[in-house]
């Protein structure tokens, strides 16, 4: 089959490729969508349809934007001269880009590679249950996440989802993971004058009622991604880390969306002045050129894997056949040379900024959108039915507003599979490249689509 015989890869992925979070009888009335081409922040269809992405690949990943022949020629050198060999042993780029990155992240010096946001994640758990059962009998064992958060597809990570409609039938979950509250103002929980502590004490209240000395971790999102876009309330992280520190709890932020610059800091935590014990990051730290993820952690950490006379199996007993192979270090060092000389921080604060103007002036405009919220090129819009009850809008007219942005050629995303009901922010995280006249096209595209489905209610 020839790559120009679209007719036939058309038939090809509707016979036999099962697509992510995808309702295949779409495509009973309708082609799949193929993605064939993207430059900078564009990307083209089969049909040669091109679309600007305001969502980096869909899923947030693109951070410098499609087509750098820079990260292709280095990954192709390094293939060449090493393609791979297992992770108890080094290599050249692994070395070099543990170094670079390590830069970025004082506090945590230790990196661990794997191959995706939900396996970094899980390395993450498996360590604090491994600490657990060598430092405290195995009774520091419970994982506190948050309600709307999300840490990825596998069942462990699922025992860890705020987000119910994705963990829906895929239980029973692994034990000894906890919810705690979201800390979404606009959706109050309390009425209080200092939402951000009120929230953070909510999550004390349940490492009071669960017992702090059964309490291991607790792993948040930074700014909840797939949730809802939710940034947090003023006074919450301080509040957070205090809690951590006087239970003695590991701090753990997964930055596998909001690492890599996306927020405006090298990572979302770097926003709020905390010291996590893990970091974990996955989609932009090679911007999908290659598959990479890594997890961070401190030399304390660190130091209690060590093997001791009477326990040898003392050190991390994991293994990742692809963590760390050379392509995605590779492509992550050239990743974060472009951000760097580029001056990609700075832009996406500019352009983070612009974009959240405009999306303030849309909430003036358009009775639909009851908050906008976001932090950096990472931004989101509630949609509402009724400003007053605040009733979110319903999913097939969230879902309207996206299509009519995609006929207008503008590629948005909204939140998907989170609370049932809540699916209704619309989300946009283009890449950190975006120029004023890219986010005014995005904010042109939201404008109409909102009118469009606002006269057809
Ligand atoms: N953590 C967060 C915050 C995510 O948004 C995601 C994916 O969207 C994951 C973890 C899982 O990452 P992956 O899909 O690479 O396993």
């Amino acid at each position: 089959m020839h790559d120009n015989d679209l007719s036939a890869i058309i038939e090809a992925d509707r016979a036999h490729v099962w697509h992510h979070m995808f309702q295949h009888q779409l495509l009973e009335s309708r082609d799949p969508r193929i993605i064939v081409e993207g430059k900078g922040m564009r990307v083209w269809d089969q049909n040669g349809r091109e679309f600007l992405d305001a969502v980096s690949g869909g899923v947030w990943t693109v951070n410098v934007g499609y087509g750098r022949e820079r990260i292709a020629n280095a990954v192709r050198d390094q293939l060449i001269k090493m393609n791979y060999f297992a992770g108890s042993a080094g290599s050249i780029p692994a070395a070099k880009f543990a170094e670079v990155l390590t830069a970025k992240t004082p506090g945590l010096s230790r990196m661990y590679y794997c191959n995706s946001g939900s396996e970094a994640n899980e390395k993450a758990f498996k360590m604090v249950r491994q600490i657990s059962a060598q430092r405290y009998g195995g009774k520091k064992s419970k994982i506190l996440y948050r309600d709307r958060d999300y840490h990825g597809t596998t069942i462990a990570t699922l025992s860890a989802c705020g987000q119910q409609q994705r963990a829906t039938h895929y239980g029973p979950f692994v034990p000894d993971f906890v919810e705690v509250p979201h800390c979404l103002e606009y959706r109050k929980q309390w009425d209080v004058e200092n939402y951000g502590e009120r929230a953070a004490e909510a999550i004390e209240e349940v490492i009071l009622r669960e017992g702090p000395d059964t309490v291991g971790a607790l792993c948040l999102e930074p700014v909840t991604a797939g949730g809802g876009v939710i940034t947090p309330p003023k006074g919450y992280w301080e509040k957070v880390q205090e809690i951590c520190r006087k239970y003695d709890i590991l701090l753990h932020i997964d930055e596998v969306v909001c690492g890599m610059g996306r927020t405006g800091e090298w990572f979302g935590y770097q926003n709020y002045g905390i010291e996590p014990d893990f970091v974990t990051t996955a989609k932009g730290v090679a911007s999908g050129y290659a598959a990479i993820a890594v997890m961070l952690t401190s030399d304390r950490v660190f130091d209690m894997f060590k093997d001791k006379p009477e326990d040898p199996l003392n050190h991390f007993r994991d293994i990742s056949t692809f963590g760390g192979c050379t392509a995605g270090p590779a492509a992550a060092l050239e990743n974060v040379a472009i951000i760097e000389e580029e001056g990609l921080l700075d832009n996406t604060k500019a352009m983070g900024k612009r974009l959240m103007d405009g999306l303030a002036m849309l909430e003036d405009k358009h009775a639909l959108i009851g908050n906008t919220r976001g932090l950096g090129l990472f931004c989101g819009a509630e949609l509402v039915a009724d400003r007053e009850t605040r009733e979110p809008l319903a999913e097939k007219l969230v879902q309207a507003v996206v299509a009519e942005c995609d006929k207008q050629g503008v590629i948005i995303g909204a939140t998907m599979r989170s609370l049932p009901g809540f699916n209704n922010t619309l989300c946009f995280s283009p890449a950190l490249i975006s120029t004023p006249d890219d986010i005014d096209e995005i904010l042109t595209a939201v404008d109409n689509a909102l009118t469009t489905v606002a006269a057809a209610m």
